[in-house]
């Protein structure tokens, strides 16, 4: 077994040294959301760790903060676990833990280790100093143990309103980590919470609860990101105070950014709730929901992962290396199928009854085989593979000129059909008999290969086409607001193969590109993956 990243080494020296026997992670998503694509990253750093080391991952559901957190969330959130692959050993929420939590707190408060101060939020805040003038020293400091467990009792009780006291860590004010100058650690707050009710009105802080829960939970390593690294000292602090042994280890990653996409959960719902999109799982949306709408299988999203890396360094990823590796996985796994947009009528007048003929599913993948599809005298191509006025190396349909139906004949275009606006409305060919696809013996070189839909079986279907939902940043800190593409969805009419009305799924659309195919309200929908052509230089 070879490490891939950092984290993995750190792990493998803790196993190699005997300071964990068997490592345990979690996933810790706070339910106030769908998952995105970074969380795809996370779950591939937690999970996979885990994996790859014969360990396990707990799913932990931070759910210290009340008001935003709702069940649809945490059932969301487990289906977009399930989906990318991944098990969870336990499944544990912060909420679970209150009682000890709680237990924990009176601990500290009789160690001298905390205590109940008056000060409002406004006042902690212009009290915590700045990165150069250390804080000042609460005047409720120095209250006794006794003192400050009565007044956390009544807390909890319900004694004070909303905001009026709380409950702090006694560090160091000086301390050059803004941080650890005595955090809040208990807040009061009248919301119901989504698992325990009205059955409290004090609630812990994230920084305070999460490495009490990570221990209680038997967490080995804590894997988080980056932003979390000035929260580490505290991390450390709450474990070696509280005498966690042994104590889990907080180590940080870079988070995924990849341009063009948006990865923060309060944007992504302020999209939803301002209807820009249709709903979270928009295959526009960066979510794992609108990920998986858009028919991009969760193999590629991992792959992408996998190769995005892991690392310490903030970094930006391309939107086009995550399209080529999605593209790449497609192009080995999707079959092939075929639909044309803007149809244009073709009469092939040589041409008697029907047949079925032999088409490759996909011959990058072993096996794949073939399918039968039905060919007659009546077809649709693409109105933009044929011209009357053709340029120069024009390789479609063009009078007089000879082109290949993929997996069929050979045909040649002998005159139009015009409607009262003089545009063409069909294309009468002749075919050679003898050029069937496999055993030709025509003569002919045909060096266009059109797609093409049998006309009497086609199925109509609303082609979607998707811009991304923003532009690229023209700045660092650029308002999402000003680079969102409002107009970016296009709907195209369409006439598909019936294989495609049946059998929902992701497709290389021949010459078109990769698209899912869906039923919506009894209506074929062939939406947009990804492009056919890889503008992305690896
Ligand atoms: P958001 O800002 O979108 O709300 P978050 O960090 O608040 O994201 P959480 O639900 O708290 O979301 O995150 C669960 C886990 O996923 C955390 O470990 C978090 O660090 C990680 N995570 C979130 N976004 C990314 C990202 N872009 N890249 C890697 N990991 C991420
Ligand atoms: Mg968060």
């Amino acid at each position: 077994m070879q490490s891939e990243n950092f984290i993995q080494d750190i792990v493998e020296s803790d196993l190699a040294e005997g300071r964990v026997e068997k490592i345990r992670t979690r996933f810790p998503p706070e339910p106030n959301g769908y998952l995105h694509l970074g969380h795809a990253k996370a779950m591939y750093v937690d999970f996979g760790t885990a994996e790859k080391y014969g360990g396990k991952c707990n799913l932990f559901f931070d759910d210290t903060n009340p008001s935003k957190e709702k069940t649809e969330f945490v059932d969301a959130i487990r289906a977009d676990i399930r989906w990318m692959g991944y098990t969870w050993d336990r499944e544990v929420y912060a909420s679970d833990f209150f009682d000890t939590i709680y237990a924990y707190a009176e601990k500290l408060i009789g160690m001298g280790k905390a205590f109940v101060c008056d000060l409002s939020a406004e006042e902690i805040k212009a009290t915590r100093g700045t990165l150069t003038e250390p804080g000042t020293e609460s005047p409720y400091r120095s209250r006794t143990p006794e003192e400050n467990l009565k007044l956390f009792r009544e807390m909890r009780d319900g004694k004070y309103a909303d905001g009026e006291k709380c409950l702090r860590a006694k560090i160091d004010m000086a301390s050059p980590n803004i941080n650890l100058r005595d955090p809040v650690i208990y807040r009061i707050l009248r919301a119901e919470h989504h698992r325990t009710g009205n059955k409290w009105c004090i609630y812990p802080m994230y920084d305070y609860a999460h490495p009490i829960c990570d221990f209680l939970q038997g967490v080995t390593h804590s894997l988080c990101t980056l932003e979390f690294e000035d929260h580490r000292p505290l991390y450390d602090w709450v474990g070696i105070t509280l005498g966690f042994a042994p104590k889990p280890r907080q180590i940080e990653f870079a988070r995924l950014n990849v341009t063009n996409l948006v990865m923060s959960k309060r944007y992504l719902k302020k999209l939803v709730e301002e209807g820009t999109v249709h709903g979270w799982d928009d295959p526009r949306m960066p979510t794992l929901a609108g990920i998986r709408k858009r028919g991009i299988p969760p193999e590629a999203v991992r792959d992408f992962c996998a190769r995005a890396g892991v690392a310490k360094a903030q970094s930006e990823c391309e939107i086009g290396y995550f399209e080529a590796v999605v593209r790449d996985y497609l192009n080995l796994h999707a079959p092939r199928a075929m639909a044309v947009v803007d149809p244009l009528k073709l009469t092939i007048t040589n041409y008697e009854g029907e047949e079925e003929v032999d088409f490759e599913i996909n011959q990058l993948e072993e096996g794949a085989g073939t399918r039968k599809v039905k060919f007659s005298s009546t077809l649709y191509i693409e109105r933009s593979d044929f011209s009357l006025d053709p340029p120069p190396k024009y390789y479609r349909l063009k009078p007089g000129g000879y082109v290949r139906l993929k997996n069929a004949y050979i045909i040649r275009a002998d005159e139009v059909v015009r409607d009262e606006n003089g545009e063409v409305t069909e294309v009468k060919c002749t075919y050679l008999p003898e050029s069937r696809s496999g055993n030709d013996t025509s003569g002919i070189k045909a060096k266009g290969v059109l797609h093409w839909v049998e006309a009497s079986s086609a199925v109509d279907a609303e082609l979607r086409k998707y811009d991304h939902l923003l532009r690229d940043a023209d700045y660092a800190g650029q308002d999402f607001s000003e680079r969102l593409i409002r107009d970016s969805e296009h709907i195209f009419a369409a006439k598909a193969e019936p294989f495609l009305a049946e059998n929902e799924g992701s497709y290389q659309l021949m010459r078109t590109g990769y698209y899912r195919a869906f039923r919506e309200g009894g209506k074929l929908v062939l939406s947009e993956i990804v492009s056919l052509k890889d503008n992305f230089n690896k």
